[in-house]
């Protein structure tokens, strides 16, 4: 059996009371690691190693923005070096197909490079002030925010936390990072380049352990500045109210269930490639899935049609052999999932494909379920008002585009949403009425570094990746020089 450790101040360790945890692999239900089950006393130690190198005169914020860049870019190269390594791990710890681990190594290198040269670019502003009190010039300065707590999900492990190690490294902050205990495992080969790439001890800590214990305690922690969170709604409503103790600065990337709206001018073969993408990428655990498809009324039997004969397609295996659907991440989860196909049922919706556990062949014990498309949904249903996180896709109709958008934007979430038309102007005039803050025209999830990424309304608050991703991390501090020194006259002698 495999034994991973926590990492605080610069060393591998057991926890303060010696527990481990199962870490499973989905696609056998087999356990294949141990991982040590993080306390409040590791926490607290782990704060308490971040917050001493905070305070460091020579720690890791004193080094030079230059400096950090390259470390960050060894590392970078580091993990390129080990692409395939990193990826048959992420598969074998979540399921998801190998093709897709792989690509998640790629967008995290790229990551890291990107936070690496950003970095280095010109930042703050020079204002013109007015001279009420004599001449003065001011400008602002980036400055990092302190100790950050960095909590994540499971259903992107290694993507997930480089989104928020980078950025918040190259601005000089430390950090602990607490991975999701469903997928501790790449996070724990990740340390072991950050190890390797000479930060000051205490700068990177890795607490693993359950939410309600090493989580809460990050949250309430009076030493920590910051809490970057992704995750479900209910737990980052939990952690924004245990952040007022000490009106942290936060980040939540949140749930979502976001819109994707079809209209019959589409082009019909791409909207539907596009929505599988949507819904059946990752198993459909994505934060950002196009888990209610809205279809204009005209063209619905023929987009159903064409979406069955493409899922019916699809294979369902290991993710280690690469087929287009892997398992779900845990035995709960599939519960979950089943559950809200058994609700839509009994709400009278229609299952048009799917909808069962999957388990032919080697998915005989794992966590399989088969792409699932249900129509005949409205927005009283429970599978369109909750977040189902599983491939299954719901489908509504609507009539004018008034209609579209107000389906769309009957929805407690805000994160994402798509267009599918073939008229430039109604795509734009659509798009521009949806709330949420990632949208797409005629596609369905790219995702890149160099745009923000984040929600509106209980999807979340800030944003991540691109420039703001970085300033996300950083306090912004004004600096006001007066130009003449001397007496200004103000009070009378
Ligand atoms: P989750 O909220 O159950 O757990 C997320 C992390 O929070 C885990 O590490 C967990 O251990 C920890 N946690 C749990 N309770 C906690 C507490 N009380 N205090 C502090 N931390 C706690 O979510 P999940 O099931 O791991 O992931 C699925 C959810 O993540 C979905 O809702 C999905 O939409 C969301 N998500 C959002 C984005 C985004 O960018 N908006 C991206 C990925 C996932």
């Amino acid at each position: 059996m495999k034994f991973v450790l926590n990492y605080i101040d610069g060393k591998w360790c057991e926890s303060s009371d010696g527990n481990y945890f199962d870490v499973y692999d989905p696609a056998t239900a087999e356990v294949i690691a141990q991982a040590a089950k993080g306390t409040e006393d590791d926490t607290k130690k782990a704060i308490a190693a971040a917050k001493r190198e905070f305070e460091n005169k020579n720690g890791w914020r004193r080094y030079s923005a230059q400096k950090r860049s390259e470390i960050l870019l060894s590392i970078a190269d580091e993990l390129e070096k080990r692409k395939e390594e990193f990826a048959k791990t992420e598969t074998l710890d979540n399921g998801k197909p190998l093709r897709e681990s792989m690509c998640d190594v790629d967008d995290a290198v790229s990551y890291i490079r990107y936070y690496a040269g950003a970095i280095r670019m010109p930042s703050g502003v020079t204002l013109n002030v007015n001279d009420g009190f004599g001449p003065m010039q001011s400008f602002t300065v980036k400055e990092p925010i302190g100790v950050c707590a960095l909590i994540t999900p499971w259903n992107y492990p290694l993507l997930m936390g480089v989104q928020k190690i980078a950025p918040a490294l190259a601005a000089g902050n430390t950090i602990i990072f607490k991975p999701s205990s469903n997928t501790p495992l790449t996070s724990v080969k990740f340390f072991k380049l950050l190890e390797n790439a000479g930060l000051p001890s205490g700068t990177v800590n890795l607490v693993m352990g359950s939410g309600s214990v090493v989580g809460n305690c990050l949250s309430k922690s009076n030493d920590v500045d910051m809490v970057s969170f992704t995750g479900s709604t209910a737990v980052g409503q939990s952690i924004y109210k245990n952040a007022a103790v000490n009106i942290k600065k936060i980040g939540l990337e949140l749930g979502g269930k976001s819109p994707n709206i079809i209209f019959a001018d589409a082009d019909l073969e791409g909207a539907v490639e596009w929505a599988m993408i949507g819904i059946f990428f990752n198993q459909g655990e994505v934060c950002s899935a196009g888990s209610r498809i809205i279809v204009e009324e005209s063209i619905k039997d023929k987009f159903i049609k064409r979406l069955k004969e493409r899922a019916s397609k699809m294979t369902i295996g290991n993710g280690l052999h690469d087929p287009d659907m892997g398992p779900l991440v845990s035995e709960n989860q599939l519960k979950t999932v089943l559950g809200f196909i058994e609700t839509a049922k009994k709400e009278g919706c229609k299952i048009e494909y799917g909808g069962k556990r999957y388990t032919e062949g080697e998915c005989r014990r794992g966590y399989f379920i088969e792409p699932t498309i249900i129509s005949g949904c409205n927005q009283k249903n429970t599978v369109i008002k909750k977040e189902i996180f599983g491939p299954v896709a719901c489908i509504e109709t609507f009539k004018t585009e008034e209609e579209a958008i107000k389906i769309a934007n009957d929805t407690e979430y805000g994160l994402a949403g798509a267009v599918f038309t073939s008229d430039g102007a109604k795509a734009l005039r659509v798009i521009k009425e949806i709330r949420a803050g990632i949208t797409w025209i005629n596609c369905y999830n790219p995702a890149f570094v160099e745009a923000p990424w984040g929600g509106y309304k209980k999807s979340g608050v800030g944003r991540e990746l691109s420039m703001q991703g970085l300033e996300e991390y950083q306090e912004t501090k004004q600096i006001t020089i007066n130009l003449r020194p001397g007496k200004i006259g103000w009070y009378k002698d």
